[in-house]
């Protein structure tokens, strides 16, 4: 019966009537009672705490002060134009109170000298503090309202404010909608749960939201809600993943077979890091399983995923499925084409590349030995995705940096195959687990946590550029103990004109900075013809030239373990995941390695951060971590169109802690409980089921 009143339209509400009730609708999406009681504020105004006069700061928010009038005056300020000023003092100074309407009415209401609570908003005039039609209140009445301490300010647009649906108007309604519906709202999460976690019920965390009774009962309603929030997500991530172990099929590894074992035993060329070992262990328990893998391999930039990928490509291999890895761009799929030979050399395995600027010749045999299971792993780009592209048994599907490839370019792979393939998506952008859990909530995830052994940590400084020469000077060196040096430019799509003419710019600089025949420079940017690229970037490879000039085409992937310097240039423009992507190029040798960054000396107080973070740290996670704070989780890459910023109160980033615990205790649930059929679990199956009718709630998932 409560529910019914709850989803009583708007309109019937008193106090609403058409006029508001389509004005709710529009602007707002309150189309029931249901929806206003959902409906939560965005912020509060803290009336526990008074200021006092010199605490007061210009455009603060509201404030309220205690003190007395004492003195009232009414000053012309514009021909006929009047206002009401009055003086107001506390023991630290003196404020104006100013009114422009009302004058008569207020001036005979105010009295002198005895103690007041004022408040409102602050602005400052010629030194002087002054708030505008102050909400005024004798100390003593104040002191025994019933007021609740923190007032609820709500999201509004500005036809609502027009239209005379201003923050108290919708105060009263919430008043009015708890007086209809007695506060009845029924319980949404299992007794069990309320009590281990010592949450406070639904009813009181909707009282307290739209009413708090004190900032703790605030804090207390607002844990409560958020968690139940994540909860729900998660419960629903977790069906779906579960769901999916149980009814897509997958092609079962199980053999350990002779490619594996030959290579895992005679041809690894290092030991392999401990997280190397956890990660390849979950990747075949999951391959081995007769459901599909979706699982995403996180690693910071050189900790070692490419071998992990051979290793889970050699298991399929030994099943008798051929693999493919599919990489965002042809300097890539060239990198992992020579980095997967020459590991597999001693291997007697088939492994071709596939690219755009592929032979026609080259094409046929490709098509042909896939087809006919004579080519076991092919290594490419989105050519990979054509039509003509067939594989006899695709067994396993890698993708490196999935943020460049869509969730409808992952599926193209499969779709010619009753069974789908396994799938490892490979990224490098250090997305903190619990955000990650929200995003690819439908990805397992895996996570090499540990860089191969005798790295030395790079070294990060931050230079301007009134100090180039120095730095020029420590190049010289670098080149004269053998080392190669990359220097990178911003290569940004809105200017990129301009971007171009700095590269060049650059680029001729530095070629007569650093003239042949004693040195060598190179240039790499998007303009040029993917063959000149790969030519010019053997070149470097091959130690033929010192310094590599270059876009951030080099940001992902490329593997010079002689180049030991990264210099980035308008460093500033940068923002701090592509910085550590870009620094992550050097370190992978066994020399010290070096990163520059360099920026003029106007800088944001977000680009000093950034700077500062780099300098501070190498930790791909903390690093992202930071910049979800600089940026928020919406300019992450690839969760733009996510739709994870719907939340109604929780926020990924700051109640992060919250997402665990309600991570973990569905998980719990659905591991005992699946199906949510046990009794104590007859309001969640409820409410879950509730939920899940509402597509939105779907959103969330890739
Ligand atoms: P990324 O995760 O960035 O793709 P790579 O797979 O390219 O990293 O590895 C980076 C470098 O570290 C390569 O030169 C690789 O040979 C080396 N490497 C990887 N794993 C180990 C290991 N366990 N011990 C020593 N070196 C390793
Ligand atoms: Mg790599």
């Amino acid at each position: 019966m409560q529910q019914d009143l709850l989803l009583t339209p708007i309109e019937y509400l008193k106090g609403v009537g058409p006029n508001r009730g389509e004005l709710l609708r529009k602007e707002l999406g309150i189309y029931k009672y249901q929806d206003l009681i959902n409906f939560y504020p965005n912020r509060y105004i803290d009336r526990t705490r008074y200021y006092k006069i010199n605490e007061l700061q210009n455009n603060a928010a509201e404030v309220q002060l205690i003190g007395k009038i004492i003195n009232i005056k009414t000053v012309e300020f514009a021909k006929g134009k009047k206002r009401l000023v009055a003086t107001f003092t506390d023991a630290t100074g003196q404020m104006e109170l100013v009114w422009f309407q009302g004058q008569k009415w207020i001036r005979e209401s105010l009295q002198l000298n005895v103690p007041i609570v004022i408040f409102g908003k602050c602005t400052s005039f010629n030194g002087l503090f002054n708030m505008a039609h102050p909400e005024i209140e004798l100390l003593t009445e104040h002191e025994q309202s019933l007021r609740s301490a923190m007032q609820p300010v709500y999201p509004s647009t500005e036809t609502l404010t027009n239209r005379g649906i201003s923050n108290r108007v919708i105060n009263k309604l919430m008043q009015q909608l708890f007086l209809e519906t007695q506060a009845l709202f029924s319980e949404t999460l299992p007794v069990y749960l309320i009590e281990e976690l010592k949450l406070i019920s639904k009813k009181a965390a909707l009282f307290n939201i739209h009413f708090p009774k004190s900032a703790d009962a605030l804090a207390r309603a607002q844990f409560r809600l958020k968690f139940e929030e994540l909860f729900f997500i998660q419960l629903q991530l977790i069906t779906k993943n579960l769901i999916r172990k149980h009814k897509i099929k997958g092609h079962p590894f199980e053999k350990v077979g002779n490619h594996f074992t030959d290579f895992f035993n005679n041809h690894l060329p290092f030991e392999l890091t401990g997280a190397q070992k956890r990660v390849l262990k979950e990747i075949r328990n999951d391959m081995g399983n007769p459901a599909q893998m979706n699982r995403l391999l996180q690693g910071d930039v050189g900790s070692g995923k490419t071998i992990v990928a051979l290793m889970s490509m050699l298991l399929a291999l030994d099943n008798g499925f051929q693999s493919c890895l599919m990489a965002p761009t042809e300097i890539l799929a060239n990198q992992h084409y020579i980095g997967l030979s020459e590991l597999a050399k001693d291997l007697s395995i088939n492994i071709r590349i596939l690219t755009g600027s592929t032979k026609t010749a080259q094409r046929k045999i490709i098509h042909e030995e896939l087809e006919n299971g004579t080519l076991h792993i092919l290594i490419g780009t989105h050519a990979l995705l054509e039509d003509k592209v067939k594989f006899q048994n695709l067994g396993l599907a890698i993708i490196d940096e999935q943020h460049r490839f869509g969730v409808e370019q992952r599926s193209k792979l499969w779709k010619k195959n009753t069974i789908p393939p396994h799938v490892l998506v490979m990224t490098a952008t250090p997305i903190p687990r619990t955000l990650a859990m929200s995003l690819y909530g439908d990805l397992d995830i895996s996570v090499i946590d540990e860089l191969p052994p005798g790295r030395k940590p790079i070294q990060t400084v931050h230079r301007f550029d009134s100090n180039r020469l120095k730095v020029w000077k420590f190049i010289r060196d670098e080149i004269a103990k053998g080392r190669q040096i990359y220097i990178v430019y911003p290569l940004i799509q809105e200017s990129e004109k301009m971007d171009f003419k700095d590269l060049m710019d650059g680029y001729e600089s530095i070629s007569r900075d650093f003239p042949l025949p004693q040195y060598a420079v190179s240039i790499l940017h998007g303009k040029m013809k993917p063959a000149d690229k790969d030519a010019e970037m053997k070149r470097f490879a091959d130690g033929k030239t010192n310094i590599m000039v270059a876009t951030t085409v080099i940001e992902v992937g490329v593997n010079i373990p002689n180049a030991s310097v990264m210099i980035i240039e308008s460093a500033e423009r940068f923002g701090l995941s592509q910085l550590h992507q870009l620094r992550g190029r050097v370190g992978r040798g066994a020399e010290q390695s070096y990163c520059i960054m360099m920026t003029s000396h106007k800088l944001s107080n977000d680009s000093k951060t950034r700077m500062e973070t780099m300098v501070r740290t190498n930790d791909g996670f903390e690093i992202a971590e930071v910049d979800l704070k600089l940026r928020g989780p919406g300019d992450l890459m690839g969760t733009q169109q996510s739709g994870v910023l719907n939340l109604q109160i929780a926020d990924i980033v700051r109640d992060r802690d919250i997402l665990q615990l309600a991570r973990n205790h569905a998980v719990i649930i659905l591991k005992e409980d699946a199906p949510l059929l046990k009794p104590e679990h007859t309001t969640l199956r409820a409410v879950f089921i509730e939920l899940s009718k509402k597509k939105n709630i779907w959103n969330y998932i890739s």
